[in-house]
């Protein structure tokens, strides 16, 4: 059976490289017969400080963003992780089937720990655990996730043959990962080398999906550029990552390719095609941050979308954690 499990943490408002990357992806698989699991990470997102009363708040309003970008209820489970006490639990236990070299390479670890990782949470350096145990808790079979979760989602795979092969099942299935396609590597708009993300300290780096017209145009116009005109076909684009980013996100938003872009764009400068982006990046996501601030105005209606996927995913999760009590000889009750 086909399950489809993801998560978004509730680290900050989410941005045009959530939006590309992981939520339309989410809205647009939800046409086959698979079961869905989209959860709000909020567990992760204390493995760095979060203000108590604004975490609550970004959990409500990443499941707006859900509910926004198109994920439906009816076809998909929307679920704080905090609410499904398993995660938690299996993440206990991976901890003592992952090995310490495993991750010692993981290289989020080492962007957000920074230099003075003495001073990292241990859930920081834990963080790829916990992820496992968040997709093999539904024993999931596809993970749709950005480009930069490569290395975590490896990780995943990982735990299961690891902990299969201990002890002697054949228990979890070893998850395959989605991140093909247009907006799986949104660049930040100040520096084309870093990805965009939450947790970037400035907000001039990403279009927030709560950001008004004017916001965002004075945000591309501000966006990191260089001199030189656009190519006329893609490969005038290596070396040039500003630029790339750029054309990637007015391909990925229209519908587009690339080359599309360049046959309109090629041969022109800035400040003819800063604007055009603009105008597609206000078209495509006005509708979403629309419906989002709607959302947003009925928390109470948020906590009801929650309270029914906290119960499914448990009613899912519960017996995996029997199951996996039992294989590796915790008393699970008779
Ligand atoms: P943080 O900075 O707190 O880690 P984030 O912006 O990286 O936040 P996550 O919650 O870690 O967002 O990731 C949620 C989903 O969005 C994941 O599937 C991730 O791969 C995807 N994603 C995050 N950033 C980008 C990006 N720049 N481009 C494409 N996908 C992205
Ligand atoms: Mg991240």
């Amino acid at each position: 059976k086909k399950r489809i499990l993801s998560g978004i943490q509730a680290s900050g408002s989410l941005h045009l490289g959530n939006y590309l990357g992981a939520l339309k992806k989410f809205a647009d698989m939800q046409s086959d017969d698979a079961e869905r699991f989209f959860f709000i990470a909020d567990l992760h997102a204390i493995t760095v400080w979060q203000e108590p009363q604004k975490l609550l708040d970004q959990t409500r309003e990443i499941a707006a963003c859900y509910l926004a970008a198109g994920v439906d209820i009816e076809k998909s489970t929307i679920f704080p992780q905090s609410a499904v006490t398993g995660h938690v639990e299996l993440a206990w236990i991976f901890n003592c089937v992952a090995r310490l070299g495993w991750l010692d390479r993981m290289t989020q670890f080492k962007d957000k720990a920074g230099k003075d990782k003495e001073r990292a949470s241990v859930g920081l350096y834990t963080y790829p655990v916990l992820q496992a145990a968040d997709i093999l808790l539904y024993k999931a079979t596809h993970v749709p996730v950005g480009e930069d979760q490569r290395q975590h989602l490896e990780l995943t795979r990982d735990v299961a043959k690891k902990f299969n092969h201990d002890f002697e099942v054949d228990y979890f299935p070893v998850p395959e990962t989605l991140y093909q396609g247009p907006g799986a590597r949104i660049m930040s708009l100040r520096d084309g080398m870093a990805k965009m993300s939450k947790s970037d300290p400035s907000d001039n780096s990403r279009i927030n999906l709560t950001d008004d017209a004017d916001t965002i145009a004075s945000k591309i116009k501000k966006a990191k550029s260089d001199a030189d005109v656009l190519p006329e076909a893609a490969e005038g684009l290596e070396n040039r990552p500003e630029a790339k980013n750029l054309v990637g996100i007015y391909a990925a938003l229209a519908g587009t390719s690339v080359a599309d872009v360049l046959n309109d764009f090629g041969g022109k400068g800035f400040g003819a095609f800063k604007p055009a982006l603009a105008e597609v990046v206000v078209e495509k996501m006005a509708p979403i941050s629309q419906r989002l601030r709607g959302l947003l105005a009925d928390p109470a209606e948020i906590d009801r979308v929650l309270k029914i996927g906290a119960d499914r995913a448990n009613e899912v999760a519960a017996p995996v954690v029997k199951d996996v009590k039992k294989i590796v000889g915790l008393w699970a009750g008779s």
